[in-house]
């Protein structure tokens, strides 16, 4: 009964896009109909992803790719400068972004939902596609009733650009709603480097970590009387992500409006 979704991958030369753009061709319920990567002008799709050439030649100009190809959906994974634009072309040609790329401000986000409703269309904006990051979200959403004393620690490679990660601030946001704001530490206490405690955000401390051989980790740790808890979710390479972007793209046909967080197409 269901039928062919067509997708257009953005970013498909990237380190996550090419993950989509094997996924996508893996998939027999998807087909690949544009994929975007102003580096790539001009390949196969496929065969730039180690897979048999599927026919889909790589362009740079995503208005025309969505314009001649007419995708139900397009994937982006592209940078926090480019996905702006790139999520509003979607919406203005009924194109359902699923969306990657981290950056967004709540704003930003207000205005394509609006825009995703007035054209009747779903859309998502997932700042972590992984299961097991979705559960330490909730997990720590769980914890901070009882723990209201945390800080975030988030680990990433060095070439990020954003800080704090968009996992580390969704995080933050979920446990925000169930835990008063509450000033943490020393009422006295003041920064001799700096920083030093990191970005403050509803009355705790979030810390961004930036190491080569880093890929993605966050830890929430609480602190009570005698006693810490620490919720960890480590991720070690984009394959992991996957499973989790194939579910949105099914998932995303059922939807209007754009939704914010991936917990959101998980029961
Ligand atoms: P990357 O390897 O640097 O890839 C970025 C891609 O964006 C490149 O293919 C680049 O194409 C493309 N690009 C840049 N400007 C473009 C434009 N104007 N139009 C079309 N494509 C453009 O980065 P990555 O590691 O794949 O990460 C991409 C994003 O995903 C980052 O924001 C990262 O934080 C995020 N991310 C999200 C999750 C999640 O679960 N939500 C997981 C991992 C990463 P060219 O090289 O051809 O110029």
């Amino acid at each position: 009964m269901s039928q062919t979704i067509s997708v257009a991958v953005v970013g498909a030369g990237g380190r996550m896009g090419r993950e989509v753009v094997k996924m996508v061709l893996e998939d027999e319920k998807l087909q690949l109909v544009a994929a975007i990567s102003p580096s790539k002008v001009g390949q196969d799709a496929g065969t730039m992803v180690g897979m048999p050439a599927c026919g889909v030649e790589v362009t740079g100009d995503l208005e025309l790719a969505l314009v001649e190809s007419k995708p139900d959906v397009m994937v982006d994974f592209t940078t926090p400068h480019t996905v702006l634009a790139n999520t509003r072309l979607a919406i203005q040609h009924k194109v359902r972004p699923i969306i990657g790329t981290t950056g967004f401000t709540p704003e930003q986000i207000a205005e394509l939902d609006e825009h995703c409703k007035q054209q009747g269309i779903g859309g998502l904006i997932a700042p972590n596609f992984s299961i097991g990051a979705i559960l330490m979200m909730k997990f720590a959403a769980q914890a901070a009733k009882y723990f209201p004393h945390l800080e975030i620690i988030e680990y990433h490679g060095d070439q990020k650009l954003d800080a704090p990660s968009g996992t580390a601030v969704k995080t933050a946001e979920l446990i925000a709603e169930v835990r008063e704001e509450l000033r943490q530490g020393n009422p006295n206490e003041h920064e001799t480097i700096e920083g030093a405690r990191g970005g403050y955000y509803n009355g705790f401390r979030i810390h961004s970590v930036r190491l080569p051989g880093v890929f993605a980790q966050q830890e929430v740790i609480f602190g009570g009387f005698g006693q810490t808890l620490k919720i960890r979710h480590d991720s070690y390479e984009r394959a992991g992500y996957m499973p989790g972007v194939n579910l949105a793209v099914h998932k995303v046909m059922e939807y209007t409006g754009l939704i914010y967080g991936f917990e959101h197409f998980i029961d």
